[in-house]
């Protein structure tokens, strides 16, 4: 059995054949955590989990780049999708710079952050309210370590009483990584690492028990798929990347990541 925590099998890339990459995930013993990005998708993931009660867990959450309008009406949805039994997790929420266009005026840079974090702060107290694990997407800007940075200053601000976080796909560096290790963040990998080699140095640092895998299906397939669509089976070969980085047997990774998937969402 081994563990996708982070795909998108409810996105409209599937919507011809999703019960078919599902089942390839099932007959290959992958499990799925399917996280949402808006109020939308968010109910689709709550509905295949139900479809698929084995298989399946859901997040809801509303991704940083969502546009932020009528925000104060959604968080008030989102709240009540939280408390479904199927949700297992409050995100992807949180901080994404650099998507931010550069070319953005200097003030609107700066409107875009706050409300970000605005729309971050009030996942956050949802999270705390129905005391499910965050699902934390963050990215700076490029080369450097800005909304990372930001995410420790405000994960250092509340009081989070056994309440995992997991920060989705992270691109920083061994020092970042031990700050957030420091505050007992989980941290995701996927496709990305079967080809590029900039993230071996933080996967052999960070202890296995606090790794997690995923696909972030459909984006990014990793090798040997590279190219073609992604999908949550392929999780296989980010485990088996893992294990050679770590220099360790890909039986001791699944068992592992077993065990880290199974606590942090409580599935
Ligand atoms: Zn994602």
């Amino acid at each position: 059995m081994i563990f996708d925590s982070h795909c998108h099998p409810q996105f409209p890339e599937y919507d011809q054949g999703r019960d078919e990459v599902i089942k390839r995930a099932q007959a290959a013993g992958v499990k799925m955590i399917c996280v949402g990005t808006n109020l939308e998708n968010s109910q689709q993931a709550i509905e295949l989990a139900e479809k698929y009660p084995e298989n399946i867990w859901a997040t809801v959450g509303i991704h940083p780049n969502e546009k932020i309008e009528n925000w104060n009406l959604k968080i008030e949805n989102l709240r009540m999708l939280a408390q479904h039994p199927k949700v297992v997790a409050i995100g992807e929420c949180g901080l994404d710079y650099y998507r931010i266009k550069n070319n953005d005026r200097v003030g609107h840079y700066i409107e875009i952050k706050e409300k970000q974090k605005e729309l971050f702060l009030a996942q956050i107290k949802i999270a705390q309210e129905v005391k499910k694990p965050l699902m934390i997407h963050c990215r700076p800007t490029k080369g450097t370590d800005d909304a990372y940075e930001d995410l420790l200053s405000i994960l250092k601000s509340i009081d989070f009483v056994n309440q995992y976080i997991v920060v989705h796909f992270f691109v920083g560096g061994v020092g970042m990584a031990k700050k957030l290790l420091d505050l007992g963040c989980y941290f995701t990998f996927g496709g990305v690492i079967t080809f590029a080699r900039d993230y071996d140095e933080v996967i052999k640092f960070l202890p296995l028990e606090n790794i997690l895998l995923e696909t972030d299906a459909p984006y990014v397939a990793p090798v040997p798929y590279r190219g073609q669509s992604n999908e949550p089976v392929y999780v296989i070969e980010v485990a088996k990347k893992t294990a050679e980085i770590k220099n360790i047997s890909f039986d001791r990774v699944i068992e592992q990541i077993a065990v880290n998937t199974r606590q942090v969402f409580r599935i």
